[in-house]
């Protein structure tokens, strides 16, 4: 289905802002980075060895933020769309080759988002060893929370981390379960990339990622850090 196009008109660059708690200046999306298996727990509930693996990277693309939740239509292209909760870091400052120490310099903030997935293409995407994409790069994939500045939060390697559906719990953990901490998960990906104001970092997802259905509602919380709530439609 084309959907209406007015003539050939080129828009204004879209830039995607999440609102920044006590009245600042809204966070302007520049890129999204994800870690994938953070926790061990959830590492093993994918079939993963958690022990040894390097934090490795994907993305979704910044227009994929989804500022404070709401209401959303349930995404196309899936049997099976995945939750999972996690610790967002919004950088506030350049750095390309940082140490874990240095990395901590970089935060501006923390959010607490979710990375939705389309597991069944997730699924067929490693089976055929074809990038991941589609199956975390769709339309509204990342719904996140204000940010919270560091400022008023201080440094976070610690608290509660939860996912609700439909008022019952799903995903419980604790950031201080995560295998590679905050700090280090800015320094590995500043190695690889040189990291600049507006990017945000997914930081992995605790055990219990699940389905979600039309109709599902989704409350999200980090202690110390904020919630989120969302509601699919059909
Ligand atoms: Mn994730």
């Amino acid at each position: 289905m084309v959907q209406s196009v007015s003539g050939l008109s080129l828009p204004e660059p879209f830039i995607p802002f999440i609102p920044v708690e006590g009245g600042e200046r809204a966070f302007p999306v520049r890129r999204i980075w994800c870690v994938g298996r953070n926790y061990a727990a959830h590492a093993r509930e994918m079939g993963a060895d958690p022990v040894r693996e390097p934090p490795f990277f994907f993305s979704k693309p910044p227009d994929s933020v989804v500022p404070g939740g709401g209401q959303l239509r349930f995404p196309i292209a899936t049997e099976n769309l995945h939750h999972e909760v996690e610790l967002a870091v919004a950088i506030g400052a350049c750095g390309v080759g940082v140490s874990a120490r240095e990395a901590g310099n970089l935060i501006f903030g923390y959010a607490v988002a979710l990375d939705m997935t389309r597991r069944d293409l997730q699924a067929q995407a490693k089976l055929a060893s074809l990038p991941w994409d589609m199956a975390k790069g769709f339309d509204h994939s990342c719904p996140v929370s204000p940010i919270r500045p560091v400022s008023r939060s201080g440094r976070i390697d610690s608290g509660r981390l939860q996912l609700e559906v439909n008022g019952i719990i799903r995903q419980s953990g604790d950031l201080s379960d995560m295998i590679w901490s905050v700090e280090e998960c800015i320094a590995a990906l500043s190695w690889l990339v040189e990291i600049r104001p507006g990017d945000i970092l997914l930081t992995g997802t605790p055990e219990g990622v699940g389905p979600v259905k039309p109709g599902d509602k989704l409350s999200a919380f980090c202690e110390n850090v904020g919630a989120l709530e969302l509601r699919y439609t059909d």
